[in-house]
């Protein structure tokens, strides 16, 4: 595995694999990796024949407040884990690398950024788009692999490289779980065993919600309160949004009547945890690790 810590050298590199002719997946990760990036990676190297992971802890994406002092940060073991995939490059720059001085062009989509995760995060899918942006622009995969835990991510970068013509197609990923259901998350590491029992809450909530509408249940409404009913029971827990939206554009529904986006902001003993479920009425969802 090459580990590059400069654009350029990734340009250069990225180059030369293009004109042999050979396809490249990008993997943009901020590290602490676990089952759920490691599914992204092997994702990618079904799809393609050079496989990319980007590590980088992005401070763009966080808030004043947020985690970015405190978010994990484990190179040696995550390099230790790509290596074992067999991942051919590892990116994984420093700040000044990536905003050198002076710093001062950023990527904004508008619209879909402004609900959800927006709402609470405000300038978090700023520093998404302008690092996933400059990550594109460093690799030049024919490929990127996301994954469908961050949804409303997900949404906004396929937004993002559709309106600004980037040559790249991006795939998502299912959501990997725990056997009890917590999605997989770097945030995981806040919580002991005790919490992260509690957290199961969310999925057990979210899961309740699709049964509603897989049932028949139309009224958004209803859906999360149900959801609300069960997170707001458990010890610990405060909510920063329940809410159900179409899948594509993420617009509020009236009613379901279509693939609905069913997703969670749940505060547990201070550690902040998203997670989601697609749903349709009268449509079974796919197994439990398979969102
Ligand atoms: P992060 O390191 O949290 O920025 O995540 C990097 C990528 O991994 C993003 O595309 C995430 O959506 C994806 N990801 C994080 N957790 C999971 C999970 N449990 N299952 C699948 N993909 C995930």
């Amino acid at each position: 595995m090459r580990n590059i810590t400069r654009i350029r050298n990734l340009q250069r590199i990225s180059a030369g694999l293009k004109r042999q002719g050979r396809k490249i997946a990008l993997v943009p990760t901020m590290g602490a990796l676990h089952r759920g990036h490691l599914s992204l990676v092997t994702k990618a190297q079904k799809l393609a024949d050079t496989t990319i992971v980007s590590i980088y802890v992005n401070p763009k994406q966080f808030g004043e407040g947020e985690d970015h002092e405190r978010y994990p940060r484990q190179l040696s073991a995550d390099r230790a884990k790509l290596k074992k995939l067999g991942v051919n490059i590892l990116f994984a720059p420093d700040d000044a690398e990536m905003y050198p001085g002076g710093y001062s062009t950023f990527v904004e989509v508008e619209g879909v950024t402004s609900k959800l995760e927006g709402v609470h995060r405000p300038g978090h899918f700023r520093g998404v788009t302008t690092i996933v942006m400059k990550l594109l622009q460093a690799a030049s995969p024919d490929l990127a692999v996301f994954g469908q835990k961050d949804a409303q991510q997900a949404l906004v970068i396929k937004k993002m490289v559709s309106e600004l013509n980037v040559p790249v197609k991006i795939v998502v990923a299912p959501t990997v779980r725990e056997d009890s259901g917590l999605a997989m998350s770097s945030r995981n590491q806040y919580l002991n065993e005790e919490q992260k029992e509690r957290a199961t809450c969310i999925y057990r909530g979210l899961r309740l919600g699709g049964q509603m509408v897989i049932e028949g249940e139309t009224d958004p409404a209803r859906v999360v309160e149900s959801i609300t009913d069960i997170i707001e029971n458990t010890p610990g827990t405060r909510i920063d949004y329940v809410s159900v939206n179409d899948a594509n554009s993420l617009d509020d529904l009236d009613n379901i009547g279509g693939r609905a986006l069913i997703s969670a902001a749940v505060w547990l003993d201070g550690v902040r945890l998203i997670d989601n479920i697609v749903c349709a009425p009268g449509r079974r969802r796919k197994k439990h690790r398979h969102d």
